[in-house]
């Protein structure tokens, strides 16, 4: 644990109480960590030297190496934490504020066949504060992220109750402020993590991992569709939907003769009409699994499909790809 993990009350706490920092301070404190992601106490200018000193003492901040595989369409950040292991995130660079995709674990147990994470097993959580800092440092980096996606290494939904509490100090209105509604979750298909989600009303966005429209292929694909099967998948995330009132986004990521055959892509119709959900079509970033990505036209030629039965779709290419940046990539190759 570190002070990035404190939300601005616990942080309060705390500086008053173990630095003998006063409160109004502990808030300036606050404002330059998590508004102007400032990560140095000696930079905190409106704060005596020392408290500085003070600080760095009781205080220290997280000392992680960043190495940077910069392309010209994404940010791929290596990173070996504090206590050596490593984790990646991505900024994906756009016309409007870039893109933020954080990782929640170290590795991740779950094994899906397509994923040169999952070929890693888990090591361990990353704890709130780790999440905030990918946050931080992308924000130092690039000035101002936009939206941010969880979707890097790991199964956010087994690392709920510290997401959340990322997320309840990424919107603290005395630091970034970073609404819910720019933040999206990306499960494989974790149910009682999607019912907690719901529960827990954090007001982010929802985003499942599907990639199969049949229990066979699907369990093939991905282990975890052993446990929850496809129909209790759609069931929670059609609850989500109608409590959250946001629209759930479904990924689909195309993998060559696997998936995406006329007879699968129509039960995947079948599946998902009159469902509401958005589905983005992922076509799959070449890794060591031995999957092959669709030709552009057998991409175009699945979206005209789901179009024509009047589906919600878009093709989401992977930035990233040339740096092992991209969906399913990151496995800490450096
Ligand atoms: S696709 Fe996601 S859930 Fe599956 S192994 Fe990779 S990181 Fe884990």
């Amino acid at each position: 644990m570190t002070i990035l993990d404190l939300n601005l009350a616990e942080m309060t706490d705390f500086l008053v109480n173990e630095v003998g920092l006063k409160s109004f301070k502990a808030r300036m404190v606050f404002e330059w960590i998590h508004q102007k992601a400032i990560l140095d106490y000696d930079l905190m200018t409106s704060l005596h030297q020392t408290e500085r000193d003070l600080l760095k003492e009781k205080a220290p901040f997280p000392q992680w190496t960043v190495t940077e595989h910069p392309t010209k369409d994404s940010n791929k950040l290596t990173a070996t934490t504090d206590d050596g292991n490593s984790i990646e995130f991505v900024i994906l660079k756009s016309k409007s504020a870039p893109t933020l995709c954080v990782s929640s674990q170290v590795g991740c147990p779950l094994k899906c066949a397509f994923c040169e994470t999952g070929t890693l097993g888990i090591t361990r959580n990353l704890t709130a504060g780790e999440i905030v800092y990918q946050v931080l440092l992308a924000e130092k980096k690039t000035g101002g992220i936009g939206n941010i996606v969880l979707m890097g290494m790991g199964e956010p939904l087994l690392n709920l109750d510290n997401v959340l509490k990322a997320i309840a100090i990424l919107h603290e209105p005395t630091g970034l402020n970073v609404s819910p509604r720019r933040i999206t979750l990306s499960t494989a298909g974790i149910v009682p993590g999607i019912e907690k989600l719901l529960t827990a009303d954090s007001g982010i966005n929802l985003a499942i991992s599907l990639n199969a429209p049949t229990d066979e292929l699907r369990s093939e694909l991905m282990p975890i569709n052993k446990t929850y099967r496809i129909d209790t998948l759609i069931r929670a995330a059609k609850a989500f939907q109608e409590k959250s009132g946001r629209r759930v986004t479904v990924e689909y990521v195309l993998l060559k003769d696997v998936n995406d055959t006329p007879v699968l892509i129509r039960s995947l119709i079948a599946l998902l009409r009159r469902t509401g959900f958005h589905i983005n079509l992922i076509p799959f970033n070449p890794t060591s699994s031995g999957y092959k990505k669709p030709t552009l036209d057998h991409i175009e030629w699945v979206k005209a499909q789901l179009e024509a039965a009047h589906l919600n779709v878009t093709i989401r290419n992977s930035r990233g790809v040339s740096t092992q940046a991209a969906c399913g990539m990151l496995a800490s190759k450096k």
